[in-house]
């Protein structure tokens, strides 16, 4: 089984021809609200690719909350670790152009609140095989629940996102970390992911780095190395797609698949994301992925 520590934001898209420089006003043609953050993201994608997902983290009292929550329990994430706090829940305020570029403002809220753990939070953590972590809730929640994690045995796996220098004490708790190509250059300096890789596994016995459409590299600190193409598909969306792929790479693991074949479940998953509108909306089955690979 999977948990999850970390955010959960309600998304608040805006569709515009050009996104409104400083002082502008535009007029948007759609508008959206699409549960996210990417705490959520992964839980959602770890629990529709098999996995026996949970989620600790906290909402506001507030519409947007109780919509988290509803969407949560109904991708069957379980919600006994996700808290009601009081004042708003997190939420991102995005503006998408026609080009599909984006830019976005987050409002941590809740998410503000998650920096230790709460009564009952470890007894989740220790029951689980795997415990995913990002960096939208503060550094002290992060460093606690993976403190958890390694005091329970459990694999801590940690997505460094939004990019951000890590303090060591975190490092020596994370077993897999996986940053993207610009999260890895963030940490290490190093713009090449081949250096980038050999640098971080300096620091962690496990690392993924993803390459959007070129795949990902794995590295392990005994030596091992695996390159996993990604699969040849027509983007529309890529939202997310971190997020689905380490949640697919949790629910493959759980279920005893080799890193390999779990790279290559969790490119495929990711690559049925892309090729879907939306973050949570877009992610794939896990009959979805496995006929996907057959073909
Ligand atoms: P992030 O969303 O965190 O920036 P990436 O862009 O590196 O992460 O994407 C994560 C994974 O999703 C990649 O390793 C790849 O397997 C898959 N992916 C991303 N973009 C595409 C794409 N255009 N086509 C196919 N697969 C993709």
């Amino acid at each position: 089984s999977v948990v999850v520590f970390g955010s959960c934001n309600m998304d608040l898209v805006a569709y515009v021809p050009v996104a409104p420089k400083q002082g502008e006003t535009v007029t948007g043609r759609e508008f959206r609200t699409v549960p996210g953050g990417k705490g959520a993201n992964q839980a959602i994608a770890a629990a529709k690719a098999g996995a026996d997902a949970r989620m600790i983290g906290a909402v506001g009292g507030d519409e947007f909350g109780a919509e988290i929550h509803r969407v949560l329990r109904e991708s069957t994430v379980d919600t006994q670790g996700l808290r009601t706090v009081s004042g708003r829940s997190g939420t991102a305020h995005i503006v998408v152009d026609d080009r599909g570029d984006n830019s976005i403002v987050v409002v941590p809220s809740a998410n503000g609140t998650v920096d230790a753990l709460a009564d009952g939070d470890e007894e989740i953590i220790a029951g689980s095989d795997s415990l995913l972590l990002q960096l939208e809730i503060p550094q002290a929640g992060v460093a606690a629940a993976a403190a958890a994690g390694k005091r329970n045995g459990v694999r801590v796996v940690l997505t460094p996102a939004p990019a951000a220098p890590l303090p060591e004490e975190l490092l020596h708790d994370v077993d897999l970390l996986v940053p993207n190509e610009h999260e890895a250059a963030v940490l290490t300096g190093h713009d090449d992911p081949e250096r980038a890789l050999t640098a971080l596994l300096e620091l962690v016995p496990e690392v993924v780095i993803t390459l959007g459409a070129r795949g990902c590299v794995y590295g392990s600190s005994e030596g091992s190395r695996h390159e996993v193409p990604a699969f040849d598909v027509q983007a529309v969306d890529t939202t997310a797609a971190g997020d689905t792929f380490v949640g697919v790479l949790s629910a493959a693991l759980g279920e005893g698949e080799e890193v390999p074949a779990a790279l290559r479940r969790a490119a495929a998953g990711s690559a049925l994301s892309v090729q879907r509108n939306g973050a949570t909306s877009a992610m794939p089955t896990r009959d979805e992925i496995i006929r996907f690979m057959a073909n």
